[in-house]
């Protein structure tokens, strides 16, 4: 099947999208020397978690897309989470992020 140019590419930056997230997930593993989830050692698919969310600088989601230095150092504070280890410590953070708000605008 001939491809068009645009259709070619399609394909091809989402299939080094997936390539880079396999790796990305294998590094955070190997990293932090587990198997299995960081909080749970449950299987996975893992998602890629900011052990502080306070020194995220940007989404690695996006940055799979990006030059892959960048990738790397955002990797360093990051660990893979199952699912729903991911869903608990992301609705902990959140009312963190949220008490920090709000303790700044009553010191404002
Ligand atoms: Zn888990």
């Amino acid at each position: 099947m001939v491809k068009t140019r645009k259709q070619y590419m399609r394909a091809y930056c989402a299939a080094r999208y997936h390539r880079r997230r396999r790796v990305a997930i294998l590094f955070l593993l190997i990293m932090r020397g587990n198997d299995g989830c960081a909080l749970c050692d449950g299987p996975g698919p893992f998602v890629i978690d900011h052990v502080d969310p306070a020194t995220k600088t940007d989404d690695p989601s996006r940055l799979l897309t990006r030059p892959l230095r960048a990738l790397w150092r955002e990797l360093r504070g990051c660990q893979a989470l199952c699912g729903a280890c991911n869903y608990e410590k992301m609705k902990r953070d959140g009312a963190e992020l949220r008490r920090e708000w709000w303790a700044r605008r009553r010191a404002a």
